[in-house]
C-alpha cells in the first residue's frame, strides 16, 4: 500500500475471486462457470466484421441487446439495465440506493461481494443469520426497514425460496429497494421477474456468466421499474457510459436468441447434479438441496479445508471458505459428466486414504 491511498479505503478488505489458474491443468469446479462453450450463433456474431468496428465506441444505451432481453422476458426496453457483469450491477445498486439513512441487509452466509460493497461505501449493513441447515427464513426480512439483497438460489448453499416468499418480502418493504440476485435461477428455479410489473421497489438481476456460458464476456443485467432503471443510469453515466463493449454486446444478442441451446445445457447440468449428489450420498456426504449449478457438501470423514487442498493437489479445483460457519463444507460446481466422474474418483481415493 502506498502513502497515497485515500483514507476512505484504509482497512478495506477486497473481494477474493475464486482461483483462475491460467494453465488449464485443473478440472475446474470452483467458480460455477458453464462447462459448455457459447452457442454456435455466438461464435458467428463475434465476427471479423465486428472486430473491424472496434475503432468505434459501442452503443452506450445498448439498445439492440436491451430490446432482445425485453422481447425474451416480455418487459419493456425501459425496464432493462445492462452492466459489465452482475458484479458491476451490484456495485451500481449499492452506490445508487444505499447510504447512512438507507442501509442494507443480506443473508450472513451468501455471496461474498455483498459485504465488500457495503464496506467500500461505508454503509451500515445487517448480515441476517440463516436458520438451521442454511435455510433462509423470509419472515426475517419482512418489514426489516432497509434495502435488501438476496441471492436466490443462494450462494454458496444452492437453496432457493419461492416466488410467493419473495413477494412477501418485497410487499412488506415498499419504502426500500429489494434486489433479488438470480445468478443461478435457470438451473431449475422459478424466476420472480413477473413481480416486477407489480412492485416498483423490486430489482431482479441476472448474469450471462453461468447458465449462458459467457463468463469471459462480462455481462449482467437488471430488470425493474423504469424509475429504478433511470436511477441506475444516473450512476452509470457518471462512472462509465460505455460499460458494455462491442464484442460482448454482439455475443449477448446472439446468446439471447439461442435460448434452446442453453436450456438443453441446463437440463444436462441438472441431471449431472442429481448424479453427483447421489454418488456423494453413497460415500456418506451430506449435500444441501441445490437449485443451482453447484452443490454445497460435506463429509464427516474429511473436513472442508483438507478436502479442498487434497483435491487441488490431484488436479481438481473446488471452492472452500475458512469462515467458521461453513468451514466444514465445499462448494462444487456441476460440470460435464466426465468432469464429475474425475471429481468423484478423486473423492473416493481421498476417503480410502483417510480410512
Ligand atoms: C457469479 C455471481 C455473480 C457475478 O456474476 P458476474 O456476472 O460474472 O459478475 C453475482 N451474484 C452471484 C450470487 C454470483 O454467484
Amino acid at each position: 500500500m502506498s502513502k497515497f491511498l485515500s483514507a476512505r479505503f484504509s482497512g478495506l478488505e477486497a473481494y477474493v475471486p475464486g482461483e483462475q489458474p491460467q494453465d488449464m491443468q485443473y478440472v475446474k469446479l470452483n467458480t460455477n462457470e458453464s462447462p459448455f462453450p457459447p452457442a454456435p450463433a455466438v461464435l458467428e456474431a463475434v465476427s471479423a466484421a465486428e472486430v473491424s468496428r472496434l475503432n468505434l465506441y459501442p452503443d452506450p444505451e445498448g439498445r439492440a441487446l436491451r430490446e432482445a432481453l425485453a422481447r425474451h422476458y416480455e418487459v419493456k426496453v425501459e425496464n432493462v439495465f445492462l452492466a459489465n457483469g452482475s458484479d458491476e450491477l451490484l456495485n451500481f445498486f449499492f452506490m445508487t440506493f444505499c447510504d447512512e439513512e438507507r442501509p442494507v441487509a443480506f443473508p450472513e452466509v451468501s455471496y461474498g461481494f455483498y459485504p465488500v460493497y457495503a464496506n467500500l461505501y461505508r454503509l451500515p449493513f445487517r448480515a441476517v443469520p440463516l436458520r438451521a441447515e442454511f435455510r433462509l427464513e423470509p419472515e426475517d426480512y419482512c418489514g426489516i426497514g432497509s434495502n435488501i439483497v438476496i441471492a436466490n438460489p443462494n450462494a454458496p448453499t444452492g437453496r432457493i425460496i419461492g416466488v410467493n416468499e419473495i413477494e412477501r418480502i418485497v410487499r412488506s418493504n415498499s419504502d426500500h429497494v429489494v434486489l433479488i440476485d438470480e445468478a443461478y435461477i435457470d438451473f431449475g428455479g422459478e424466476s420472480c421477474l413477473p413481480l416486477v410489473e407489480k412492485y416498483d421497489n423490486l430489482l431482479v438481476c441476472q448474469t450471462f456468466s453461468k447458465f449462458r456460458s459467457l463468463a469471459g464476456g462480462r455481462l449482467g443485467f437488471a430488470i425493474g421499474s423504469p424509475a429504478l432503471i433511470e436511477d441506475l443510469d444516473i450512476i452509470k453515466y457518471s462512472t462509465n457510459s460505455y460499460n458494455i463493449n462491442r464484442l460482448t454486446m454482439a455475443a449477448a444478442v446472439a446468446t439471447v436468441e439461442s435460448d434452446e441451446y442453453y436450456r438443453e445445457n441446463s437440463r444436462i447440468i441438472q441431471s449431472n447434479r442429481a448424479y453427483t449428489v447421489e454418488a456423494l450420498e453413497k460415500l456418506g456426504f451430506e449435500t444441501l438441496p441445490s437449485m443451482a449449478n453447484f452443490i454445497f457438501t460435506r463429509s464427516s470423514r474429511v473436513d472442508g479445508g483438507r478436502l479442498y487442498r487434497t483435491l487441488k493437489a490431484r488436479g481438481v479445483l473446488v471452492r472452500h471458505w475458512d469462515k467458521p460457519s461453513i468451514a466444514d463444507w465445499c462448494r462444487v460446481t456441476i460440470g460435464s459428466r466426465e468432469q464429475m466422474d474425475v471429481f468423484l474418483a478423486k473423492v473416493r481415493e481421498i476417503l480410502e486414504e483417510v480410512g
